[in-house]
C-alpha cells in the first residue's frame, strides 16, 4: 500500500499551531507522512479560525484550492477542523469530506477507517510533534468563561479546562532535557488556570524551578486575572522573559463595557504601572479592536490617547468584523471599512513612534538572544523582552542562545552585530 501523505494548513493563533502538532503525531501514529506540499499531499487538513471573517474568506480559497486538486485526483480527502463557529462549519459541509472537532482529534484515525492506534481520549494529552527543535508550545489550558463580546472562542473551544499541573510539568521537563530553549505556555485565559490546587502562579514557581537553560514565555493572559501574586512571581523567576501581551481592546470605558470586558481604563492603567515597577524593563504588546458597534469618533479618541500615553512596544490592532452568534452580532456593524481602515492607520503611527522610541534604550547594550531564523547571510532571533533583532552570522547558529551588541534601533527590530556564541 502506498503511503498516504498529509499536508496541514494552519490559519490563527498559536493554540491553533500548536494543535497542528498534535494532529501531525496523530497522523503519523498512523504512518501517514507529510507531503513536501500541497500538490503532493493525499490528505488535507485545513486547521483554520473563524474569530475573524478574513478567517473564513480564506477557508473559501482553500476549498477552492482542495476542488482543483480533487478534480486531478478524486481520492484526495479533505478535513477541516480547528476554531471554527457551528454557523460557519455548516457553511464547509459536502467541500470536505469531513469536518472535525478538535476535542475530537483521538477520533481522526476512525473517522478515516483505521483501527484506533491510541487509547488517548483526551487530545490535549496527545504527544505533540513539536514544529520546532528549540522553542515549544505547551498548552496549559483551553476554552474561555469569559464571553466577551465580539468573540467566537467561548463557542468554539468551550468552556475553560485546564490540563493537569503535573503533566505539564513533565512535558517541560522532557522539551528541556531534550534541548528546548524556550518554552511557551499557551492558553486563551492562560492565567486563570487552575489545576490539582496549583494557580498560575504556582505552576510558573515550579517550571521555573526545573533544572536547565530555558525562557519561558504565556500568551494570552486576560488583565482581570493578573494578579499581584502574578507580578511578584514574574518578577522573582529568573527564567521567565521580560514580555508580556496584555489586551486592553479598547482605550473606552463605554466600549469596553459593550465588549463585555470586566475592567476601566483606569484599572488597566493602574494594572501596567505596577508591572512595569515590579518587572524592570519589560516590554508590553496589546491587543486592540478599533471599529467595534458604535465606537464613535471620540471613542476612538480615547483609544489614540491611551496609545500615546501607555507606550506599547507593539500592537497586534485588528479591525473589528461581526462572528455570528456572539452577542455583538446583534449590534450594527456601523463603523465603515474606510473609517475602520483609517483608525487601524493612525494606531499603527502611534506604536511606531512609541516602539521606535522604546528600542532606542536598546542601543549601545548587549543583550541575550535565541537565535530563529536566517535569510541572506543575516540571522534573526528574538530578545527576552521579545524584540527582533538582526545580526550577520551562520544558519549554525538556529537554536542557540548568543549575545548581539546593539548598533541601532528601529522600530521593529534591533540592528546587532554578535559577540558571543553561549550554546
Ligand atoms: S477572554 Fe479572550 S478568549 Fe475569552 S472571550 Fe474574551 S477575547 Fe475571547
Amino acid at each position: 500500500m502506498n503511503t498516504v501523505k498529509y499536508w496541514i494548513t494552519t490559519y490563527g493563533c498559536q493554540m491553533n499551531k500548536s494543535d497542528s502538532e498534535r494532529i501531525a503525531s496523530v497522523l503519523e501514529n498512523m504512518n501517514y507522512r507529510k507531503a513536501s506540499n500541497l500538490d503532493d499531499a493525499n490528505l488535507i487538513l485545513v486547521n483554520a479560525c473563524s474569530i475573524r471573517q478574513s478567517a473564513i474568506d480564506r477557508i473559501w480559497g482553500q476549498t477552492k484550492i482542495i476542488s482543483k486538486l480533487k478534480k486531478k485526483n478524486p481520492n484526495i480527502k479533505a478535513v477541516l477542523t480547528g476554531c471554527v463557529l457551528k454557523k460557519d462549519r455548516i457553511k464547509f459541509y459536502g467541500r470536505f469530506d469531513l469536518v472535525l472537532d478538535i476535542k475530537d482529534l483521538p477520533k481522526l484515525p476512525k473517522f478515516l477507517g483505521i483501527p484506533k492506534k491510541t487509547t488517548e481520549d483526551n487530545y490535549l494529552r496527545i504527544k505533540p510533534k513539536y514544529a520546532s527543535r528549540f522553542s515549544a508550545q505547551v498548552p496549559i489550558m483551553t476554552g474561555c468563561n469569559n464571553f466577551c463580546s465580539y468573540c467566537a472562542v467561548p463557542y468554539t473551544r468551550g468552556r475553560e479546562i485546564s490540563r493537569s499541573a503535573k503533566e505539564i510539568i513533565c512535558e517541560v521537563k522532557n522539551l528541556v532535557n531534550g534541548g528546548y530553549k524556550e518554552i511557551w505556555l499557551l492558553g486563551e485565559n492562560v492565567n486563570s488556570f487552575k489545576s490539582e490546587g496549583i494557580n498560575f502562579p504556582e505552576l510558573l514557581k515550579k517550571i521555573n524551578a526545573i533544572k536547565g537553560n530555558f525562557w519561558i514565555r504565556f500568551t494570552s493572559p486576560h488583565p482581570k486575572d493578573f494578579s499581584d501574586e502574578l507580578i511578584e512571581t514574574i518578577a522573582s523567576s529568573e527564567k521567565m522573559a521580560e514580555y508580556i501581551n496584555l489586551p486592553i481592546q479598547s482605550g473606552d470605558n463605554t466600549i469596553l463595557k459593550k465588549m463585555r470586558r470586566p475592567y476601566t481604563v483606569k484599572g488597566y492603567k493602574i494594572l501596567l504601572k505596577k508591572i512595569r515597577e515590579a518587572i524592570p524593563g519589560v516590554a508590553i504588546s496589546t491587543d486592540v479592536i478599533v471599529g467595534f458597534p458604535g465606537e464613535t469618533k471620540k471613542n476612538f479618541e480615547n483609544t489614540k490617547k491611551l496609545f500615546k500615553e501607555l507606550k506599547f512596544d507593539m500592537a497586534y490592532i485588528a479591525q473589528y468584523s461581526s462572528r455570528a452568534g456572539t452577542a455583538a452580532s446583534l449590534l450594527k456593524d456601523n463603523v465603515s471599512h474606510s473609517e475602520k481602515e483609517k483608525r487601524h492607520r493612525i494606531l499603527t503611527d502611534i506604536l511606531r513612534e512609541t516602539a521606535a522610541k522604546n528600542n532606542k534604550e536598546y542601543e549601545g547594550k548587549t543583550v541575550e538572544v535565541l537565535v530563529d531564523d536566517s535569510k541572506n547571510g543575516f540571522m534573526s532571533g528574538k530578545t527576552r523582552t521579545f524584540k527582533t533583532a538582526r545580526f550577520k552570522g551562520k544558519p549554525g547558529l538556529i537554536g542557540k542562545f548568543v549575545e548581539v551588541k546593539i548598533i541601532e534601533a528601529l522600530p521593529w527590530g534591533l540592528k546587532s552585530e554578535l559577540c558571543k556564541t553561549k550554546n
